[in-house]
């Protein structure tokens, strides 16, 4: 089942948390920045043994302090104007991401929307391409959630996910 909520992806209790990292996987700010703080300094140390990882793929570690088991640490592109393959490596993160979540045994999985912060990918274009794979994903998983930060957010994915429902 694909969900749509709105909140602190930290706070939430589910399997595993993707996390929207950058190639060195040593911390930022954003999500990123939240998730380290509630994970604790073991995550850092987690994340260097790993020694970074490219855009469009994913890295698993576990969740330490978290309520999640996991954080599955994806590197979105930033958008240069969306000439640069961005959309297939967005949608390379959204699949790399679930496949290995998939193999770990994660049946609930939360995603915050990749890219769409800093690395400013138009918000509606980034939910279409996540909710076209988590939907080819969907029947591997108890739960995929949608975890928007902001109202505005969540009535995209709202809307997407659901046309003419959204409150
Ligand atoms: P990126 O560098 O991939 O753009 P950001 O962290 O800047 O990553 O933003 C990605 C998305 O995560 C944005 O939509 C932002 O609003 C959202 N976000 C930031 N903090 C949190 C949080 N604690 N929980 C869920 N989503 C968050």
């Amino acid at each position: 089942m694909i969900k749509v909520v709105q909140g602190d992806i930290t706070s939430l209790s589910v399997d595993a948390i993707v996390n929207a990292a950058n190639t060195s996987l040593l911390g930022g700010g954003g999500v990123d920045g939240a998730i380290h703080r509630a994970a604790g300094p073991e995550l850092l140390e987690a994340c260097k043994t790993i020694g970074g990882c490219p855009t469009g793929k994913a890295r698993i570690t576990p969740g330490f302090r978290l309520p999640a088991k996991w954080v599955i640490h994806t590197v979105g592109p930033v958008w240069r104007g969306g000439g640069h393959g961005e959309a297939a490596l967005l949608e390379s993160c959204y699949r790399d991401s679930l496949e290995l979540g998939s193999v770990n045994g994660v049946q609930s999985i939360a995603f915050p929307g990749i890219s769409t912060g800093v690395y400013a990918y138009p918000k509606q274009d980034a939910a279409e391409i996540a909710l076209s794979v988590m939907r080819q994903y969907d029947a591997r998983f108890e739960a995929i959630i949608c975890c928007c930060f902001s109202g505005e957010d969540a009535d995209i994915y709202r809307e997407l996910a659901a046309p003419g429902a959204a409150s």
